[in-house]
């Protein structure tokens, strides 16, 4: 029997590794399988171990459905490991409101996720706006698309602004998007206007923009910035989607990040803002919830901003959908587009103006919300919870966002239940949020999260995948039975992948 298992291991222990052990008796790749995943064991370097349920025959070249969900499921998180390491988060600003999550942690950066930290302060902004350093050409064009294609809601302020304010206040949130972008990952088209170094960029994947407050009591809000950047489309055409959280809150831009790069789909930034039950419902819009929203609803939405793909205005054979950039099409952008208002900003929360995006989810669209919590003495953890957007009837959904703010984008979120812990009921998804914001992701992406999680060593709090799905390095095993204290007790002596 040909073995050499300990002799023909990947060693590199930053390298997420799996094998395939062929199921068959001719050539019996389980043996081989289980000595080298011993050895990966032994050596602690967690690997992922793939073995079919059916016998093969020696000559049989097919991919059973069964290797070939694991082996896709491991591929898309070691991708988006290799994806992430080497690249930075780009802090615009600093902590907003006091939010734990935008007290930028580099540990956690670095040690985790092998990426870096950059910061720039806020008046950076003013710097680019007052000198002009952003492509004028590329503004001009900007400023041409949103006129035809961003709609100005209504203006609901107890003091509307003038026109000419308005429009000024238009032209100041183009060029910060501008700039925003830039910020992250350069613009060559800088280096021409004699703008070297600010022609660079700080090789950003992630960014987050913090605004309230210091930014917006004086300037216009970075909803349009954050909206359009996060969005899968913009004067420029369908391209990928840049990554910005709201408020600077980083750790959930990590969850974006996640589900990025496992989905190359637009993700949402919101706030957990408000369950409400379906007695709440019926007492305040005399209206039952039916279907999907019987048990009740988790309201997610942001202060004014959201990747306008998340308007479900995407379709295929006419459902609500989300689709990777190259999949969307002139039709599916400019659909999200017309279901889009941008009315002034409630000065209430923004002195200084701006324009808030204002859309209200279409369609029942499978969705996974997540999270990174920093956790003292534990360290990082996720927490996820797969479901359905909700399309709520137009009366009860007007009752609802009106009395929350109904310049901002709404989305329903009733969360698979499975009767147990925090999946209880949608109360109890609530009441186990870590934090006060979500990423929401297009897609059942648990078992994906999780596998991702896995190499990098969070564990998983809190998920809704069945068991069958939960896919980790065979090592995780080892660690006790229960699969949820197993990956506590695998990550704690694994530590974070790059420490
Ligand atoms: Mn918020």
């Amino acid at each position: 029997m040909l073995v050499y298992g300990s002799e023909t291991i990947d060693m590199n222990s930053d390298i997420p590794k799996a094998i395939w052990g062929f199921n068959g008796t001719e050539r019996p790749g389980a043996v081989y399988l289980a000595a080298a995943l011993a050895g990966h064991t032994m050596k602690g370097l967690p690997a992922f171990g793939i073995y079919g349920n059916d016998v093969q025959d020696s000559g049989d070249q097919s991919i059973p459905e069964d290797i070939s969900e694991k082996i896709l499921r491991f591929v898309r998180a070691g991708l988006s490991v290799s994806l992430m390491k080497g690249k930075s988060y780009l802090s615009m600003g600093s902590v907003s409101m006091g939010i734990a999550g935008s007290i930028v942690r580099e540990d956690f950066f670095q040690e985790y996720l092998g990426m870096r930290n950059e910061y720039v302060d806020m008046s950076e902004f003013n710097r680019r706006l007052n000198e002009e350093i952003f492509d004028k050409e590329e503004f001009k064009k900007a400023l041409e698309w949103t006129k035809k294609n961003c709609k100005e809601g209504k203006d609901l302020n107890p003091a509307p602004k003038s026109r000419k304010q308005k429009d000024k206040e238009w032209d100041t949130v183009i060029k910060m998007t501008l700039i925003a972008r830039d910020l992250m990952v350069g613009n060559p088209k800088l280096k021409k206007l004699g703008f070297g170094e600010e022609s660079l960029g700080h090789n950003a994947i992630l960014s987050g923009f913090q605004g309230q407050r210091q930014w917006t009591d004086h300037m216009p809000n970075g909803d349009f910035l954050e909206a359009i950047l996060c969005s899968s489309f913009d004067w420029n055409g369908i391209r990928p989607p840049y990554l910005v959280a709201t408020e600077n809150d980083a750790m959930n831009g990590v969850p974006m990040l996640f589900g990025y790069l496992l989905t190359n789909t637009a993700q949402m930034f919101s706030d957990i803002r408000t369950y409400w039950s379906p007695e709440a419902i019926k007492r305040v819009t005399k209206m039952k919830p039916e279907g999907l929203a019987s048990n009740g609803v988790i309201h997610l939405i942001n202060s004014g901003a959201s990747a306008l793909d998340f308007s479900g205005r995407q379709t295929i054979k006419k459902e609500s959908c989300i689709k990777p950039f190259w999949e969307i099409t002139g039709k599916d952008a400019s659909a999200c587009l017309k279901a889009t208002k941008w009315p002034p900003a409630d000065t209430g929360y923004f002195r200084g103006g701006g324009f808030s995006s204002q859309f209200d989810t279409k369609g029942t669209m499978p969705v996974t919300i997540s999270r990174v919590n920093l956790v003292k003495g534990l360290g990082p953890v996720l927490q996820l919870a797969e479901g359905w957007t909700v399309e709520l009837p137009e009366k009860m959904n007007k009752i609802l966002t009106d009395r929350t703010n109904p310049t901002w984008p709404t989305t329903w979120f009733a969360p698979i239940l499975t009767g147990r812990g925090p999946f209880t009921n949608v109360y109890s998804v609530m009441a186990n949020w870590g934090a006060n914001h979500s990423a929401s992701s297009y897609g059942h992406i648990g078992a994906d999260l999780i596998t991702l999680a896995s190499i990098l060593r969070i564990p998983v709090c809190m998920h809704n995948v069945a068991e069958e799905k939960v896919f980790r390095p065979s090592s995780w095993n080892a660690f006790g039975m229960d699969k949820e204290g197993s990956d506590y007790r695998a990550c704690q002596t694994y530590g974070a992948l790059y420490k």
